[in-house]
């Protein structure tokens, strides 16, 4: 997340008349750290996660689980015991974890006041042991979050809150849904977290729209569930604000969940990961190749089965974010002929990356298959600077959003040496890579950030997809592995990943030769795949990448030549010095990963809506009631909390004893 300046942010109406002059000086910034560090080399590689966490708060009384709006209080907590530590204390010594020499870790504000988000104190390096403390680490965050909070609250790790605006009490303490920012019939705008950058982008996205933000997820029909179903908790007799209108003018769809505020999506917990590239060769290596895997890791992570009280026909969030933030006019979203806008825009903000943007010779012109929208203007200057092609248009793509919010104080100022105008619009780009140039003045380089995943309810699980990831990009940068396939099948690939049990009943594009050709005729593979020694000729674009299952994917064909990501990580780590207790421990977080793929172990949304639909007081008409998710809730407490629970973790995570 961007900095959190302080000062006044213009109301939507004063804040377009200073979007150009915001780009302008944005592209300034990105060009000046651009000349600074184009030249980096050796930077080492550095990585971290981030992880989100709900803040539950149980009204045992009323057996209600809700989320606790105390986000302020519980931070300011966290940052006094930070305090302490940098004054010599060490981490306080909590419950029996024992006093640790490394940096107390970051808790972050986000967006939703019942969210943590939190980082370790300083990234992991690749070393082995780092590695292994990935796990310990987050288990150490959790734990010290919870103990920064009240007796009845929790931190838990899930993408979405169940009952998150429903009619019921789902936050402590209880607003009613009135508020002007948002003017959501559902989510009040003490939802929010009150520093004002968060507001007011809520606000101005609704105004930039010109309606509330519409996010309509397919309803899970179940036995009892009504047909056609139409979602009955919108209130379309409300007149409190003008766009209590767009209900009565058909917002919501039948057959789906209606949701109208960005609460709902940026109240969603994700998983990240960060790397930091050697170089900025390296660092457009991995986002171009990282991007095909996004799709895949989301319906691998799927964790988000339920909206606003609902089951939903889907298992992921993602869709959910993306509408959530979608500023797109009616012009820009295609409803209306272009008149005041400049571009008809195909995705919101929030979406699937759009242009790979590699300086990579097997980058075939082929694979930037989407009509993308650019500023010109902007990837003229961009390449009148020096800046190459892919990358301009990279930029020049961010580029054609507006800066939503716009603090006065900061245009008053010179803009050389910061980059808070870049930032504006970078960092509301939420795409499911993002290409993080340096900070100016610092020694920090080129990083990538993969963001599709879903957060998990263990730690456990968090680590795992953390730490495939990371071997990911090791085996990616030392086989010279080529994921492409063209972009538009990204796409398609992350429509499929939202579909229920994608994981497993679902086929996605993937390339399937991943190997360079081999331009010595002896060469062979890490794997000995026949695929290598084929000559280097080239092959049609469409005979490169075909529709498998994230089984084969990630486990390798039986019946064909695909190897599989997972038998490629092990060959990598065959060839590598790895001790035995680290071996042993990396093929566990593999062994998850793998077991989710071939569905030998279930993906949190399917244990969650298993969770549901067996629960006695579940009527099977689609409906997570408070004490259904207040049984619910008190489960993923426990799993996150201890590892592991009892009697219903094994399909989850697999026989593993509480670790
Ligand atoms: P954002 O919210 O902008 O994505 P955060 O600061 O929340 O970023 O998290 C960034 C992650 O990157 C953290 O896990 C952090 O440990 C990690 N990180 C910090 N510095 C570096 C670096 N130089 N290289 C790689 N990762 C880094
Ligand atoms: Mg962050
Ligand atoms: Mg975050
Ligand atoms: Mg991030």
């Amino acid at each position: 997340m961007g900095l959190l300046a302080l000062g006044t942010p213009l109301a939507w109406k004063d804040a377009k008349k200073l979007a150009d002059q915001v780009r302008t000086l944005g592209i300034q910034q990105l060009l000046e750290i651009w000349n600074a560090y184009r030249g980096n080399e050796r930077d080492i590689l550095l990585w971290g996660d981030e992880i989100e966490y709900l803040v539950l708060a149980f009204d045992e009384e009323n057996k209600n689980a809700c989320l606790s709006l105390r986000q302020a209080e519980i931070l300011k907590a966290l940052a006094s015991d930070e305090k302490l530590q940098a004054a010599g204390g060490g981490v306080p010594a909590i419950n029996d974890i024992e006093e640790k020499s490394e940096p107390f870790p970051t808790f972050h504000p986000e967006f939703g006041r019942f969210m943590l988000e939190s980082t370790p104190g300083a990234p992991f390096s690749l070393s082995w042991k780092d590695l292994l403390s990935v796990e310990p680490n987050m288990k150490l965050r959790r734990i010290i979050a919870k103990n920064h909070m009240a007796e009845n609250e929790t931190p838990i790790t899930m993408p979405s809150f169940p009952r998150l605006g429903t009619k019921g009490v789902f936050t402590s303490p209880y607003y009613p849904p009135t508020g002007s920012q948002s003017r959501s019939q559902f989510i009040p705008d003490e939802c929010i977290n009150p520093h004002i950058r968060f507001p007011t982008l809520a606000a101005n996205i609704r105004a930039r729209r010109g309606s509330k933000v519409a996010i309509n997820m397919p309803v899970f029909y179940d036995e009892n569930t009504p047909k056609p179903f139409n979602d009955p908790t919108i209130d379309y007799d409300r007149h409190l604000y003008p766009e209590d209108d767009d209900v009565r003018n058909g917002a919501s769809k039948e057959g789906h969940i209606y949701m109208d505020a960005m609460g709902f999506g940026m109240g969603c917990c994700c998983l990240q990961i960060t790397f930091q590239a050697k170089n900025i060769k390296e660092a457009r290596t991995l986002y171009d190749q990282l991007c095909p895997v996004g799709p895949i890791m989301l319906a691998l992570t799927a964790n988000a089965p339920i909206f606003k009280g609902f089951l939903a026909d889907v298992d992921v969030r993602w869709n959910v974010i993306s509408g959530a933030v979608d500023d797109r006019t009616e012009e820009e979203r295609g409803i209306k002929p272009l008149n005041n806008n400049r571009w008809k825009i195909p995705k919101s903000r929030y979406g699937s990356v759009s242009t790979y943007l590699s300086d990579d010779p097997r980058l075939r012109p082929e694979y930037n298959d989407l009509d993308l929208v650019i500023d010109e203007d902007i990837k003229k200057r961009l390449m009148d600077n020096g800046m190459d092609e892919h990358l301009s248009t990279h930029f020049a793509h961010l580029f054609i959003r507006d800066p939503i919010v716009i603090f006065q104080e900061t245009l008053d100022e010179p803009a050389e040496g910061k980059s808070d105008h870049f930032e504006n619009i970078q960092s509301t780009n939420w795409q499911h890579m993002r290409f993080k140039p340096p900070p100016p003045g610092g020694n920090i380089g080129w990083r990538v950030e993969f963001r599709p995943m879903e957060i998990q309810m263990t730690d456990f699980e968090n680590a795992a997809f953390s730490i495939f990831i990371v071997l990911l990009t090791r085996v990616i940068l030392s086989y010279d592995l080529n994921l492409y396939i063209p972009i538009s099948k990204v796409d398609e690939n992350m429509a499929t990943a939202h579909k229920r049990d994608a994981v497993l009943s679902d086929k996605f594009w993937f390339r399937k030769d991943l190997f360079p050709p081999a331009p010595i005729s002896n060469r062979t593979s890490p794997t000995g795949s026949r695929a290598t020694t084929r000559p280097a000729t080239p092959v049609a674009v469409e005979d490169e990448y075909q529709l498998m299952t994230i089984n084969e994917i990630m486990n390798g064909q039986t019946d064909g030549d695909f190897v599989g990501l997972i038998p490629l990580i092990n060959s990598y780590l065959d060839t590598v010095n790895v001790d035995v207790v680290t071996r042993c421990e990396l093929a566990g977080y593999l062994s998850l990963v793998s077991k989710r793929a071939s569905g030998e172990l279930q993906t949190g949304a399917t244990w969650i809506r298993e969770f549901v639909r067996s629960h006695p007081e579940y009527k099977k008409d689609s409906v997570v009631n408070e004490s259904i998710n207040y049984d619910l809730m008190k489960a993923v407490e426990k799993l996150g909390r201890d590892g592991y629970l009892e009697g219903l973790g094994e399909k989850l995570l697999g026989p593993r004893s509480s670790s």
